[in-house]
Parts: structure tokens; C-alpha cells; sequence
């Protein structure tokens, strides 16, 4: 038996005591997470900067802090999210209990990306945990020594049969897909994505993508163009453009271009100095691999700021690409690094239908001081998130649901989000023992007097008249 084989069966064994059911347990659990992250701090941003070169603030501002306020509204939260929830009644169902009840999945397999390695690891972790279920925890093996740190102090705080962390590369997780789970949760790129649904697949196991993709930016020239590039020149080059929420290229008329090109130049030098290189907030991309993949990336586009780079260091500076077009090289595929090619359009008609020629994004990002322009856009395009006049900070909001669309992925997360997509939420009815004759209707001979009855309470039903008609008849229906 695999060592995959047998994590999975002792977590199965583990969820099938019915211990994860109590709430207690759950937030138990919640606060061992809570405290694993707390004490653990140092650990995780001292992980952080041997993988990206990423500064202690840094892990905190975009790792830890938004982990710790998931974690937080989880334990808060949870006995309302756990709680049954009745639904509308109708005639039919006017004297029954009508609710829907959440319960948990089972065992969830969760595999993480390396961007953010614990941010997407153990954000999907609360909603596993809260919704009752067990969880395999897999990190990437390519940012490595957070998934070092995380295979050995995670296990300090959390039951170890219940949510055990596995290790490994390619081959682990393939073998690890092999095994029967009741959810599978994947983040990373878009091909990986459709091996862990064609393995997921295999067993009917329903799966939550979180994929990445291009995300457009469109700078209309009707707003504060100063504003809107620190914001972009934020979102774009924090963790050096390797993240999945990133803005991936710049739209904006000719007449504003070379106006973007100067702010985001003053930008790029008060946020990370003259030599980004030496500066602590500016970090490293993750491995030579994906340097030369980013370097490969610039071919037959123009840098109009930046352009240096340094493999042995896998650095590459904060750049800017102008000259690009649909056709470049760097328009391909998702940049995931610090390069920001611009592209002109003649106005906002012409970049709604550049982005609708393409994939749909995790986000499209509209800067504006028109509503009207805004709304348009949200109106004719469709992505996983719409963001207007900033960048990135759509994920910090818990009470809105993160996720993509088509290419970008499937299912979502966050906050209650989180809840219910690792919960089965099972229909439940309770009728009683009543009634019968009215019930008869529906029993066998089926005659034309019968089958009138069933027409008149279905029109009833249908029209949604039955509310108007309980209010008329002045029925209290039971809570
Ligand atoms: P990665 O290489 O770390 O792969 C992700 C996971 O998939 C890892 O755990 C890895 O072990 C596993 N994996 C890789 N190849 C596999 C294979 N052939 N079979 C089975 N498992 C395999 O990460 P990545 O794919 O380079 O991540 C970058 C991508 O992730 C980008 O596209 C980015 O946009 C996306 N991303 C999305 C989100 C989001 O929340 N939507 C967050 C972070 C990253």
C-alpha cells in the first residue's frame, strides 16, 4: 500500500467516527489553526523568503493576516453557517419542516500553488475544516521549504489522521488523485487543472478550480491617471507578478499611453527604489524554470521601463512592454511575473471585444470616473470577478465569493463561500402522517376528477399564488 494510500484511509477512518460532525470539534480545530499561524509566524515568513525572497511584512500583509481573519469569521460564524435553514413553503408543503441542512463532504484533497503557499493552502483548509470534513493537505513542491515548514509544525496543532499534510511532486499528487475523495480542491495553472478533474472525474468527485489566466486592465482616459497606475503598478509587481490575480496587460487609448508609461515609471521607483534589485519588498521569481519562461516571454516586444534581469538570482526588474499586440509572444499565455505589456485601443468598445475574443479572466480590472463605462463593462464581458479603480483587494473581501469562470476556474471560496462549497447542502422535508385524503390525489386510479385537483393546486403552486392566498385566508404558516 502507498504512503498516499494509507494517509487517505486513516483520514477516512478518522471522519467516519462522526467526530468532525460536532461544531466543538470544528472549532477546536479552527483555534489550533488560529494559534498555528499566530505562534508560527516567524516560521512561515522565514519559508516565505528562502522561496520568493519575499520580506516579513510582506508574507504577513498578503499570507498571514487575510489567513487569520478567514479563520476568525469561520469560528465566529459557524454555528449560523452550520445552523438548518428553512426555505420558502408552499400549499404543499404548508404544514411540513422545509430545509436545507449542511453536512459535511467527507475527505477533501487539497492542493496548493506555490505563489502564496500558505495563503492558497490553508485558506481552503478553514472552509474543509469548519464544513466537517477531513482533509489531505498537499502542498507545491516548488516552493519548498514552505511545504517543509508546513509538513512539520502543522502537525503540532491539528489532528494528524483527520488533516494529515503530504509531500511530494508530480508523481505524489498524481498518486494521491488515484485515491477516492469526496471533493477534490486544486489550485494552479489551467492544464494542471484538467488532469486533477479527468483524474477527479474517474470517481464522480466534484472539484473546485482556482486557475489563473490573463486578467485585462482597462484604463479609460476619463479618470485619475495618477491613482490609477499606483494601484496597477501595486497589483502588478507586488510578489513580482506571480500573482494569479495580477493585472496581466494594460488596454488604453493612444492618447493616454505614454502619460500611463510616466506615472507607472515614477511608481516603479518610489515603491521599489532606482535598484529594486537590492530592495527587500521587491522579491525573486520562484526558480529558473519560470525566469527563462518570463525572459522567453518579452521576445518582439519593446521594454519601455526596466528590462534587466539576473539568473543566477532569478531576478528580473519591474518592466514595462510597449509596442505589443494581440499577437506577441507575451500575449500568448499568462505572464505570472513582473512584465506589463500595454496595448492601445481606440476606447472602450474595442477593448470589451478584445477581452471577449479571449478567455474569461479571474478578473477584469476598469479604471473610470464614469459608472456608466464601468457598468458597461461588467454588462458585455464576463470574468470571475470584476474589480473597478484598484487592483487585488476584491480578495480580501470575505462576503464575496473568489473564483473564475470557463478557463479560469470553477466553484469559489472565501468566507461563507468556503462553507458551502466543501458542504453537501441536502435537501431536506418532513411531512406528516396527515392528510391523506388530500394526498390521494396523487395515488393510482389516476381519474379526470383527480388529475383537476393536482392541475388547480399545481396552477397555485407555479403562479407562486399560494403566499397571496395564505395571506387572503390569513393562515400563520409554522416557522
Ligand atoms: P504548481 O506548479 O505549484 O502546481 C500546483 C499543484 O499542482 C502543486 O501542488 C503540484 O504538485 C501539482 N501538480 C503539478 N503538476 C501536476 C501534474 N502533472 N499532475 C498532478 N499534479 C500536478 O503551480 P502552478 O501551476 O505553476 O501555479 C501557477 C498557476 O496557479 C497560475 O496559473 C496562477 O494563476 C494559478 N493560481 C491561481 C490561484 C487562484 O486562487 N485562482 C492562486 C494561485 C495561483
Amino acid at each position: 500500500m502507498s504512503r498516499e494510500q494509507l494517509v487517505v484511509q486513516r483520514a477516512r477512518k478518522s471522519f467516519q467516527t462522526g467526530k468532525t460532525k460536532l461544531l466543538e470539534h470544528r472549532i477546536h480545530h479552527l483555534r489550533n489553526l488560529l494559534r498555528f499561524v499566530t505562534e508560527r509566524r516567524k516560521d512561515i515568513a522565514e519559508s516565505v523568503k528562502k522561496d520568493l525572497g519575499k520580506s516579513e511584512h510582506g508574507t504577513e500583509l498578503f499570507e498571514t493576516l487575510g489567513l487569520e481573519g478567514e479563520i476568525k469569521l469561520a469560528i465566529d460564524k459557524l454555528a449560523e453557517w452550520a445552523a438548518p435553514r428553512p426555505v420558502e413553503k408552499s400549499l404543499l408543503t404548508i404544514s411540513d419542516e422545509v430545509f436545507v441542512h449542511p453536512e459535511p463532504l467527507g475527505v477533501v484533497l487539497i492542493i496548493g500553488a506555490w505563489n502564496y503557499p500558505w495563503a492558497v493552502t490553508l485558506q481552503p483548509l478553514v472552509g474543509a475544516i469548519a464544513a466537517g470534513n477531513a482533509a489531505v493537505i498537499k502542498p507545491s513542491e516548488v516552493s519548498c521549504h514552505s511545504a517543509k515548514v508546513m509538513e512539520e509544525l502543522l502537525p503540532q496543532y491539528l489532528d494528524k489522521d483527520l488533516y494529515p499534510v503530504v509531500t511530494g511532486g508530480v508523481p505524489e499528487t498524481q498518486e494521491l488523485l488515484k485515491q477516492r475523495f469526496d471533493h477534490v480542491f486544486y489550485t494552479g495553472s489551467s492544464t494542471v487543472g484538467k488532469l486533477v478533474m479527468e483524474a477527479a472525474a474517474r470517481n464522480l468527485t466534484p472539484v473546485t478550480l482556482e486557475l489563473g489566466g490573463k486578467s485585462p486592465c482597462y484604463i479609460d482616459k476619463n479618470c485619475d491617471i495618477t491613482v490609477a497606475c499606483r494601484r496597477i503598478t501595486w497589483g502588478k509587481f507586488v510578489n513580482c507578478g506571480q500573482t494569479c490575480i495580477a493585472p496581466d496587460y494594460i488596454l488604453c487609448e493612444p492618447s493616454i499611453r505614454s502619460r500611463v508609461l510616466e506615472e507607472i515609471k515614477n511608481c516603479i521607483k518610489e515603491f521599489y527604489t532606482d535598484d529594486p534589485k537590492t530592495f527587500e519588498d521587491y522579491g525573486r521569481i520562484i526558480n529558473k524554470q519560470h525566469f527563462k519562461r518570463i525572459m522567453a516571454l518579452m521576445e518582439g516586444s519593446a521594454v519601455a521601463i526596466g528590462g534587466d534581469s539576473d539568473e543566477s538570482q532569478c531576478y528580473i526588474a519591474p518592466t514595462v512592454l510597449k509596442d505589443v499586440t494581440g499577437e506577441s509572444k507575451v500575449m500568448k499565455e499568462e505572464i505570472f511575473g513582473p512584465l506589463l505589456p500595454i496595448i492601445t485601443v481606440s476606447g472602450v468598445e474595442e477593448a470589451i471585444q478584445f477581452i471577449n475574443e479571449r478567455e474569461k479572466a479571474l478578473v477584469i480590472y476598469v479604471f473610470s470616473h464614469d459608472n456608466k463605462l464601468i457598468k458597461r463593462v461588467i454588462a458585455e464581458t464576463s470574468s470571475g470577478a470584476l474589480l473597478a479603480n484598484d487592483c487585488l483587494v476584491h480578495f480580501t473581501v470575505s462576503s464575496l465569493p473568489f473564483g473564475g469562470v470557463g478557463n479560469s476556474g470553477m466553484g469559489c471560496y472565501h468566507g461563507r463561500y468556503s462553507f458551502d462549497q466543501l458542504s453537501h447542502l441536502r435537501s431536506c422535508l418532513i411531512k406528516q402522517l396527515k392528510l391523506e385524503g388530500v394526498n390521494s390525489m396523487r395515488y393510482p386510479p389516476h381519474t379526470a376528477k383527480k388529475l383537476s385537483w393536482v392541475c388547480v393546486a399545481w396552477v397555485i403552486v407555479v403562479h407562486g399564488l399560494a403566499a397571496d392566498l395564505l395571506a387572503a385566508i390569513n393562515v400563520n404558516c409554522p416557522p
